[in-house]
């Protein structure tokens, strides 16, 4: 096991970007992973954001594309990153810019959901390392601005989303362009069966396998409380706990409609506190704005919806709010572990209207603990405040949405934003109504 990067037999000036980023001691699936990818293994990682998984595979492959002696072909990509969303490919794509900081091989990421020109415009003289969303990705082939015949190295990422999102068939379509001869890295949180299977698809025979645990369940490090409050009073209770808290400084909030999250925005600047939402309808510019002012923290609260927050990475959130409680139970664990990363605590708070109390109950029971009450002499002193209540549709609306309105939605999702398609094919097969997958295609549904 290496426990210095300067172990690593990397290129001095792959050195200098490591310790310019400020790693010290390698995460354990780098000191695990980097060697046998030095070596040209091909890799499956069993592995979730945040475990330092990118500087994984990034140092590496870097590496080894300055060795290889190479150059980049025109309209050709020697390393593709697929990964299922334009956040998390923003994302890996800075972290690949910055650890090639000192050296001349190029990076460019594509996604859909914005103009392609100056995208086509990366691409056209060969790239090093493309980082991709599927959907755009294939478009740019088809347009032929783009080929995968020179890819000498090939990582699949989130490969667990990736299927929950529907894009089977795209990841499929791909790699019948890979050319035969490639390094496959491949990386998943979970490997049900179907995963085992599409790894098996892509990697070659006796990958590594590495499997990193996240070193404890943050949830047992987050301090939980939920506020029984009525849906017209959400707006000004959050009001009132950010305004007497001080200490919640860097704030995540959650709500399950875009308008509720626009409506707490409102609720929020009217009291002088800095916020931004981030949400399917707001442009690529405008959230990538507000989620940079929101980790530098020029805006002291974030609001978004689990879609346009997933796989986003913001370190030292303080409070994550759950403004609505999420249907399906899992999505409160994963909403709450945003905070409470890298070692340090974090605090969760849930509003919970009487008409939530059986997604309460759910959470309760999934994570096998009651959740504390907050101090309710704050919610009898609240004024009832219109912003919150919204123009949210009645409960039993929200719970069963016309299957007319489920298509019609559906003609407008863009390639980047590809949850709510996949969905919508689960429900023509296999899964019916009341079961979890359901459940989850009505909260994609509500989100939109
Ligand atoms: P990832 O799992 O790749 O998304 O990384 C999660 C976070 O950990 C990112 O903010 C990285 O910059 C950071 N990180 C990755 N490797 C290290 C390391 N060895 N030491 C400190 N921070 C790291």
């Amino acid at each position: 096991m290496i426990n210095s990067f300067e172990d690593f037999p990397l290129d001095p000036s792959l050195q200098r970007a490591v310790r310019a980023v400020g790693y010290e001691t390698p995460t354990p699936i780098q000191s695990q992973a980097i060697m046998p990818l030095l070596e040209g293994n091909d890799l499956l990682g069993i592995a979730q954001t945040g475990t330092g998984k990118t500087a994984a595979f990034a140092l590496p492959i870097l590496q080894l594309l300055l060795k290889s002696g190479k150059i980049r072909a025109p309209k050709c990509a020697r390393a593709l990153v697929l990964l299922p969303t334009r956040e998390l490919a923003i994302q890996v794509s800075e972290c690949f810019e910055q650890y090639a900081q000192y050296t001349s091989i190029s990076t460019t990421c594509v996604f859909g959901g914005v103009s392609d020109v100056s995208q086509k415009k990366a691409l056209i003289r060969g790239i090093d390392v493309l980082v991709a969303t599927p959907g755009r990705l294939l478009d740019l082939i088809g347009q032929k601005v783009i080929s995968l015949r020179a890819l000498e190295f090939f990582v699949l990422d989130e490969a667990d989303r990736m299927l929950d999102m529907g894009f089977i068939h795209d990841i499929r379509k791909i790699i019948t362009m890979l050319p035969a001869v490639r390094q496959n890295l491949f990386f998943s949180a979970t490997m049900p069966s179907d995963i085992t299977k599409l790894a098996s698809s892509i990697l070659r025979k006796n990958p590594i396998r590495i499997e990193v645990v996240p070193e404890s369940t943050p949830i047992e490090r987050i301090e939980q409380s939920v506020y029984k409050v009525d849906k017209k009073r959400k707006g000004a209770l959050l009001k009132a706990l950010l305004l007497a808290h001080p200490e919640m400084s860097k704030v995540l909030i959650f709500s399950r409609t875009k308008h509720g999250a626009n409506r707490i925005t409102e609720t929020l600047e009217k009291a002088g506190i800095t916020s931004a939402a981030i949400h399917g309808n707001k442009s690529q510019t405008r959230r990538q704005e507000a989620l940079g002012n929101f980790k530098c923290e020029q805006i002291r609260v974030l609001v978004a919806t689990d879609i346009a927050a997933r796989g986003i990475d913001v370190d030292g959130v303080t409070h994550v709010f759950n403004f609505d409680l999420p249907e399906v139970p899992e999505t409160y664990v994963h909403r709450i572990g945003r905070t409470a990363r890298a070692g340090k605590g974090g605090v969760a708070i849930a509003f919970c209207a009487p008409d939530e109390e059986s997604e309460l109950r759910a959470i309760e029971k999934l994570t096998r603990q009651k959740i504390q009450e907050g101090d309710s002499s704050i919610v009898k002193e609240l004024p009832v405040q219109k912003e919150s209540s919204g123009h949210q549709a009645p409960v039993a609306n929200r719970r069963r949405p016309p299957r007319d309105s489920f298509k019609k939605k559906e003609t407008h999702v863009s390639s980047s934003e590809p949850v709510q398609k996949s969905n919508a094919v689960k429900t023509k097969g296999k899964n019916r109504p009341g079961s979890r997958a359901r459940k989850r295609f009505r909260a994609a549904q509500v989100e939109q």
